[in-house]
């Protein structure tokens, strides 16, 4: 048996996430598909890289200092990975998030000791939006820094320099496409150039869920919007600072019903419990997978990530009462 060494220290925790080939997406592909388990750092999602890099990046520059403030917005997971590391760090943490998020986000940012600031949902162009409250609160308050994870672009280096490289070391240099839904936009511009960097040939596809705008920006250089999804930390209307720029070869359009299916069949035949966005970026990866073999290319490797754990969404995505309630259907055997 291998394990690896002991870590020296709690952060060093954060990254080296396992990568798992998926058999049912890879069945339904007709190629493999691999995702890269996010879920297994600290805070059980891949938010956990971005915030680390954010608080590397701003004691680098001298704006966060011995016990000073990280405020930040965030639909929940940025907030538990920087509540993390500011413990580690003998920092503290304040968290504006949309009452619209799940409880079990909420319960586990004041475990963690955050101070947690509740605002209504409302459009970016809403002063009272959580990422404006956060960069208000932040000003206000002495000793504070913005992680601003949008458009703070440390956030897509830690991909660029932690997710990529172990993608393309566990892959054995063999990967034919990587796509990913974009909250931020971190994970796929991050991932996108950090592959492209070792192969070129690597092709970058968006993953879009309904009611966000980057699909048809890709697509036709326009930001418009159809329908909406229920899917936490997903589904963007702009180009962030972490998106300038990004890779992006294809886009594909994923319903929260595929994305549901994938959750599904996941728990129900491999075992893992997982939020929304996975099985939507896994929708995605089958629809890379089979786009790539339609191009002719022989035996296509796809890889996606798994965002973090479904034991956050227990409330809503688990429950047979929330899922009726969003018109989405019950797995049965919660029904
Ligand atoms: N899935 C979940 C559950 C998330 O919390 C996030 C982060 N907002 C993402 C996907 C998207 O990651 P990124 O911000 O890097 O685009």
């Amino acid at each position: 048996m291998t394990a690896p060494p002991a870590a020296s220290d709690t952060l060093k925790l954060i990254g080296n996430t396992p990568l798992v080939r998926l058999a049912g997406a890879s069945e339904a592909a007709g190629c493999d598909i691999f995702g890269k388990c996010e879920f297994a750092n600290p805070g059980a999602s891949v938010k956990d890289r971005a915030a680390l890099w954010i608080v590397r990046d701003a004691e680098e520059r001298g704006t966060l200092t011995a016990g000073g403030t990280i405020v930040e917005g965030t639909a929940g997971n940025t907030g538990i990975g920087l509540a993390l590391v500011a413990n580690a760090l003998g920092y503290k943490t304040v968290i504006v998030m949309p009452e619209t998020q799940s409880r079990e986000k909420m319960d586990t940012l004041r475990a963690l000791g955050a101070e947690l600031v509740l605002v209504p949902a409302a459009p970016f162009s809403n002063p009272g939006h959580f990422v404006h409250t956060s960069r208000r609160l932040a000003e206000e308050t002495p000793g504070a820094v913005w992680a601003n994870q949008f458009d703070n672009t440390a956030n897509r280096k830690a991909h660029i320099e932690s997710t990529a490289p172990e993608i393309w070391a566990q892959m054995e240099g063999r990967i034919d496409g990587f796509t990913c839904a974009a909250g931020t936009g971190g994970t796929i511009a991050g991932v996108g150039l950090g592959l492209k960097a070792f192969d070129e040939n690597v092709t970058i596809a968006l993953t879009d869920p309904h009611g966000a705008a980057l699909y048809s920006w890709y697509a036709e250089g326009e930001l418009r919007s159809e329908g909406s999804s229920v899917a936490e930390g997903i589904g963007q209307g702009r180009i962030t600072a972490n998106l300038e720029g990004a890779p992006i070869d294809t886009q594909f359009r994923i319903s929260d019903e595929e994305g549901l299916h994938w959750v599904e069949r996941i728990l129900a035949d491999e075992g893992l419990c997982l939020g929304l966005s996975s099985g939507i970026n896994v929708a995605g990866a089958v629809a890379l997978g089979r786009k790539l073999i339609a191009e002719g290319r022989p035996a296509p490797r796809v890889a996606t990530i798994l965002c973090d754990t479904g034991f956050r969404y227990l409330s809503s995505l688990y429950n047979a009462d929330w899922l009726r309630s969003k018109g989405l259907p019950v797995f049965p055997w919660l029904a």
